[in-house]
């Protein structure tokens, strides 16, 4: 029996060609107390293998989070299987806006301790105590109540390139530090302001309101689905879309574009740019901004060191990377010195006020 993905990217991007159908990116999380994640990964991996599904799935104690794709004809069986499981009934599929057949390569379904790396080693709150769930309609009515401060619980590079008008948007590479920053920069204001938070697919918020709550927050709100969701209701009912630029998203198209804002530039000459790239010197791989001047005269490197390591051959750059660990930018993610026009914003309340005289 086969219990892992055994084709290389390559080889299973030449299959996804020959079928010549189109597939459907989606994602979706549940928290939920799963007895055994391994008897249940292994359940979902020869049922999912035999329907073609490719994607990142984890699966912990505390529920399931799946981003996936699939032929988009195999949907109704996919979605049977999934209403078989008691927990994942009837689960609200985020079905991606911009379809990529190659969003996905591999099958990956790991057993993790949890579902999302949240940083928080605190059992003392129920995570099923959470904010009141918003739709995109009453999310839009909210974010322009004076009493309402509305936080993007997603890291720096994400909000960078997208988020709401009038967002705070929390200058971290962590969501646990998204927390703290967040809790001790609202401390006064835990009863009579509106915390509404969004992110991604609703599934970081799902976690962040129930924290809040424990800590003493009386109103907390949360974007039900996330920026996905939301995306799609404003389609669906023709509401105003209060979004700006690109959902960055985890999988091989990198962004979706919900509004021609472009919010971000490039981290390297300033010019408006919102795509991420990565540092084309395998040692480095730093995600960055990088404009298509730029990426052409640095050869889609990140700095002059890296460019002159990139033209060396193969073998050279291999014996200079001998011994000498990764870097460390290959984790900070658009953080390096020498990228001048990163943004950079450290006080949320400075943004607050920015965001307000606006
Ligand atoms: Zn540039
Ligand atoms: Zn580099």
């Amino acid at each position: 029996m086969q219990l892992y993905n055994t084709l290389s990217a390559k080889e299973r991007a030449q299959l996804i060609d020959q079928a010549g159908k189109n597939r459907l990116t989606l994602s979706f999380y549940q928290y939920a107390n799963i007895e055994n994640p391994q008897i249940l990964r292994d359940h979902l991996f020869i049922t999912w293998n035999h329907l073609d599904v490719l994607g990142r799935i984890y699966v912990a104690h505390e529920g399931i989070n799946a981003q996936l794709s699939l032929p988009a004809d195999r949907f109704n069986e996919f979605k049977e299987h999934l209403d078989s499981i008691s927990f994942l009934q009837g689960i609200r599929l985020n079905i991606a806006i911009e379809q990529d057949n190659k969003s996905f390569l591999k099958l990956k379904i790991k057993v993790r301790d949890k579902i999302v790396a949240d940083g928080l080693n605190d059992d003392t709150f129920d995570v099923t105590n959470k904010g009141i769930h918003l739709g995109a309609e009453q999310f839009n009515v909210l974010i322009e109540d004076q009493k309402t401060v509305l936080v993007d619980m997603r890291n720096h590079y994400e909000s960078e390139i997208g988020h709401f008008k009038n967002a705070i948007t929390p200058d971290v590479d962590t969501f646990r530090d998204s927390l703290d920053i967040i809790e001790a920069d609202l401390k006064d204001h835990k009863e009579d302001k509106n915390l509404v938070m969004y992110c991604t697919g609703g599934i970081r918020c799902e976690k962040a309101s129930a924290y809040f709550k424990h800590k003493g927050f009386k109103n907390v709100y949360q974007l039900e689905g996330g920026i996905i969701e939301y995306t799609r209701q404003v389609k669906e009912k023709n509401l105003e879309n209060k979004f700006l630029g690109q959902n960055f998203v985890f999988d091989d198209r990198r962004a979706e574009r919900i509004s021609e804002d472009v919010i971000a530039q490039c981290h390297q000459c300033g010019a408006p740019f919102d795509v991420h790239t990565n540092c084309a010197n395998d040692a480095c791989h730093l995600l960055f901004i990088q404009c298509d001047a730029c990426k052409e005269e640095m050869d889609n490197c990140c700095s002059t060191t890296c460019k002159e390591i990139h033209a060396l051959p193969y073998e050279e750059q291999k014996a200079l990377r001998k011994g000498q660990g990764n870097s460390n930018d290959i984790f900070k993610k658009g953080r390096a010195d020498h990228l001048s026009y990163k943004k950079d914003l450290r006080n949320i309340f400075e943004t607050l006020k920015l965001n307000k005289k606006e």
